[in-house]
């Protein structure tokens, strides 16, 4: 028998038409994943396998923890048989290894053209052990269940189910440019985006030297995290003083952070062209802060076209904090650098700007030409998902 991984897909199944598109993008994105570890891909309609020399798939299981588009990640073994008494004696051997006193045997039967059941083929193996092994069939709270899968040339025996991420592969929806911060909602909007199959790209500003190293270190930092997710990272610094500095010279206080994500969106907004990007996504949160109310939110939204997706528009804070800290993100997200946007927080921000001032407003600053400038000399960081956590060394 071979030992190997089985992949189950889960909700890629329901694709009938992209199902293609979304198995290969899945294999491609796994053995981008396990590149450095010599595996074997191969898949079918219903399940792809992962097969390595040496049989030791600690870590792959670990590495594909951080792939979406796997339902559940199997460890079994492969009988190269369809025999059904070379099955049985195959399980006994295996299950003489595992402690247990009740179990069950579950089975699937792709193969429709073998003669029993799946049920039959349950009962013939679990009375097989019920002879050779002192223990009992519980159906309702089993110590051990016993999967079996009868496919068209093979069977698997397997014992657990570890759960994988879900979602789409990365890429087969497309790309979005993710806004992102230091904060906590950006990095928890970009990974539910990327669940969705959204490959993203980051846009993050930064203020020198209203803002330092360290916090453009830790965007960096986090968009480590994110590129294990997303297969790797572009991400695009802008440099944001001179507009931030024109804003808050010119501009009456109330509105500067609302003008201030006007730019932002419009600058998102051009990368996304040039880099053939569908949606920009950030982490707006309704209600979160001044610029988060509805009316704001209409105000900022109105100087583009893009659709804009706000994965944790509707949770709370807390709910937020919570996935932060499962993908870990959070630790890091809460070093306290300042952002561009903490530095010129007015007083008293409007929080339902008007539309028409805020085109009267901009009419006080080149903004055009700032923003031409700002993307003509924009920094590319490319990040790879392969980067070890090495960030404590640039503080
Ligand atoms: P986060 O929302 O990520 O916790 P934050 O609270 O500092 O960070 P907000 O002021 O709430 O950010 O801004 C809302 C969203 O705007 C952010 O989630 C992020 O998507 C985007 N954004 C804010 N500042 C920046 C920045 N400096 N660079 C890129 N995107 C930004
Ligand atoms: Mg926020």
């Amino acid at each position: 028998m071979q030992k190997l991984i089985l992949i189950k897909y889960g909700e890629l199944t329901t694709k009938k038409e992209n199902i293609n598109l979304f198995i290969s993008t899945l294999k491609n994105n796994i053995l981008k994943k396990l590149e450095d570890q010599d595996v074997l891909v191969s898949y079918d309609k219903g399940r792809m396998f992962i097969s390595k020399k040496d049989e030791d798939y600690t870590n792959i299981i670990k590495l594909l923890k951080e792939v979406f588009g796997i339902h559940e990640i199997i460890l079994a073994y492969r009988l190269e048989s369809l025999d059904f008494n070379e099955l049985k004696n195959n399980v006994l051997d295996l299950v003489k290894e595992e402690n247990f006193k009740t179990f069950k045997v579950e089975t699937k039967r792709s193969n429709k053209n073998i003669a029993l059941t799946s049920l039959e083929i349950s009962a013939l193996v679990g009375s097989y052990i019920l002879q050779n092994k002192d223990v009992s069939v519980d159906i309702h709270n089993p110590d051990l269940i016993i999967y079996l899968e009868i496919r068209n040339k093979d069977s698997y025996i397997y014992f657990t189910k570890i759960p994988g991420l879900g979602g789409y592969p990365v890429g087969t929806l497309g790309k979005g440019i993710l806004m992102l911060s230091g904060g906590i909602d950006s990095p928890v909007a970009g990974y539910m985006a990327i669940k969705r199959g959204v490959k993203i790209e980051a846009v993050y500003f930064e203020s020198p030297p209203h803002t330092s190293i360290e916090a453009k270190n830790k965007v960096i930092e986090l968009g480590k995290i994110l590129a294990k997710y997303n297969n790797d990272l572009k991400l695009h610094v802008i440099n944001f003083t001179e507009i931030q500095e024109s804003i808050y010279k010119n501009i009456p206080h109330n509105y500067l952070i609302t003008i201030m994500r006007r730019m932002m969106y419009r600058i998102c907004e051009i990368i996304a062209h040039s880099n053939n990007a569908k949606i920009i996504v950030n982490g707006e949160s309704i209600g979160q802060v001044a610029s988060q109310t509805l009316t704001s939110m209409k105000a900022i939204n109105e100087v583009i076209k893009l659709p804009v997706i706000r994965p944790v528009a509707c949770f709370d804070k807390l709910e937020i904090i919570d996935i932060a800290k499962k993908i870990g993100t959070y630790e890091t997200s809460i070093l306290p650098y300042e952002d561009c946007c903490t530095i010129f927080v007015p007083d008293h921000p409007v929080i339902n700007p008007v539309i028409k001032e805020c085109q009267e407003y901009e009419k006080l600053i080149p903004y055009q030409d700032l923003i031409y400038k700002a993307i003509k000399n924009h920094e590319i960081i490319r990040i790879n998902s392969q980067e070890t956590n090495n960030f404590k060394d640039l503080l």
